[in-house]
């Protein structure tokens, strides 16, 4: 052994590897990804047993356990609900900081959707109004919707 690993411990450091891949988003989540890439719109779905609207779509009401398949446009415009800005840089996110991640209460949903905003964080607080800003070109992805901004 050599004299200088006399006394070194063989210490480890967490970390993690990407990992690319592929799924297969289902027929409701093609159907929602091909609105917003196809026509700009928001397409939730209506649990017919307890009517809660969900965006993104839901195959089964969380609810009831009941299939789903009424289908309803939402506007644009919601309410954040919670909200945290990032500041920092990390390899996985969607947008380079400083930007939010926001839930956001579209007109007509009971529930959240995660998104982001990245323009007049100093005004984004709970509360606040938002509209979705479609990118030009679309692919078929939540990041269709750039991002919302601040009404
Ligand atoms: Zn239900």
């Amino acid at each position: 052994m050599a004299a200088w690993l006399e006394g070194v411990e063989g210490l480890t450091l967490k970390g993690q590897i990407r990992v690319p891949y592929t799924w297969w988003v289902g027929e409701v989540g093609s159907r929602f990804l091909m609105a917003l890439r196809d026509e700009c719109k928001i397409l939730g779905n209506r649990c017919k047993v307890c009517n809660a609207v969900y965006v993104p779509p839901r195959k089964n009401c969380g609810r009831c356990f009941v299939n789903i398949d009424a289908w309803v446009e939402l506007g644009r415009e919601g309410v954040v609900t919670a909200h945290t800005i990032v500041r920092f840089e990390y390899p996985l996110q969607p947008v380079k900081p400083p930007f939010a991640y926001a839930v956001i209460k579209l007109d007509g949903a009971d529930v959240g959707l995660v998104h982001i905003v990245k323009k007049d964080l100093e005004r984004l607080r709970n509360g606040v109004r938002v509209r979705a800003v479609f990118k030009e070109q679309r692919t078929g992805h939540i990041l269709d919707i750039d991002s919302f901004q601040i009404v």
